[in-house]
């Protein structure tokens, strides 16, 4: 069956009082927000699905799901359709998790321009709806970072592997140590800064002239033995896709807000620079006051002067991602010497 086949199938299934319903935000039949949602949206958005939706999994799934819904949710049967349609929409044309990714703990990795999903939810039974699921089980994740920790536990020791680790689970895609010997540090970089492209120069606590000098931010980087680079890629849906660059960037700052708090209970000195601005009030204290959260300012990393294509390079982790995406950049200063964590 072709895509735009099962799209106009799936918009079918709802009569005009149905979309009415979806539209008006109706309590009357227990439909979630996030289903009413991508309905609409596929109702709405100006987007062609090119290629064929396999029929059988797609009849399949349709079977599956009325007879799990009937069994586990027979008080709300008008419930039902929204479900099974949205789950179709999900699977065979969004190629999309059946569940949002964030009830889920879904972790997203774009790669070489595709994107995949791995979901630690996943039920592997032959009964199970996930066998429908775009999402891949989170072990297939969690073997290739235990692969990535026993090679740097063996090149750089147990402190940077911990690190590493910490980076993972903190939310982030790829990671890799660079010796702070090997470090180098660029005045143009630190002169783009000025030239205030981002917007964010002279602006907050966590970028320069506020960070210091490039000699004081040049000292304080080589205090420390080791760099962590961590990053995240993120799927956009064009190069215009301004809002998504925006949510991308809020979610690496969660990321690495949630790095500092997994660093902060262990032993050691730490610094963690994050992507350009800080973003974490609506108004920064800045100049006139100090930083609200100083113990959790992380500054950019961009301001120190580093250069962040050659610290790609030297982590050996990829500076693009390929296809429609955004990556984000942060790195952590530690000592390898460290207490052991
Ligand atoms: S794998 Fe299963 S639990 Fe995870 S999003 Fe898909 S359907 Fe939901
Ligand atoms: S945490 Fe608030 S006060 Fe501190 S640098 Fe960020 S925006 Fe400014």
């Amino acid at each position: 069956m072709e895509k735009a086949a099962l799209r106009r199938a799936i918009l079918d299934a709802f009569d005009e009082e149905e979309w009415a319903f979806l539209e008006n935000g109706g309590k009357e039949i227990p439909v979630s927000d996030f289903n009413r949602a991508l309905l609409l949206r596929l109702r709405d958005e100006d987007r062609s699905f090119a290629g064929d939706a396999d029929e059988a999994p797609a009849a399949a799934m349709r079977e599956r799901l009325t007879a799990y819904l009937a069994r586990v949710w027979a008080d709300a049967p008008k419930a039902h359709k929204y479900v099974i349609q949205s789950c179709l929409a999900l699977a065979f044309l969004y190629e999309l998790p059946l569940h949002p990714p964030e009830t889920v703990h879904a972790r997203t990795v774009v790669e070489n321009g595709k994107t995949r999903r791995f979901c630690p939810m996943r039920e592997e039974g032959a009964d199970s709806v996930c066998r429908f699921c775009p999402a891949e089980p989170m072990a297939a994740l969690e073997a290739r970072w235990a692969e990535r920790l026993a090679a740097a536990e063996a090149a750089w020791g147990g402190t940077s592997a911990h690190m590493q680790k910490e980076a993972y689970l903190a939310g982030f895609q790829e990671a890799g140590v660079i010796p702070a010997t090997d470090l180098r540090f660029h005045e143009e970089v630190r002169r783009i800064c000025e030239e205030n492209r981002c917007r964010s120069y002279g602006t907050t606590w966590a970028c320069p002239p506020a960070v210091g000098t490039p000699e004081e931010c040049r000292a304080r980087v080589l205090g420390f033995e080791r760099l962590l680079l961590f990053s995240k890629a993120y799927p956009l849906s064009d190069s215009m896709d301004f809002e998504g660059v925006r949510d991308a960037m809020a979610d690496f700052k969660t990321c690495s807000r949630e790095l500092g708090r997994r660093l902060c209970s262990l032993p050691g000195r730490r610094l963690i620079l994050s992507n350009e601005g800080c973003g974490r009030c609506r108004t920064c204290t800045w100049p006139e006051a100090p930083c609200r959260f100083p113990e959790d300012l992380q500054p950019a990393i961009e301001g120190f002067g580093f250069l962040v294509s050659e610290l790609a390079a030297q982590a050996g982790i990829p500076y693009l991602s390929g296809g429609s995406s955004v990556t984000f950049f942060g790195a952590v200063l530690y000592d390898e010497a460290s207490p052991p964590v």
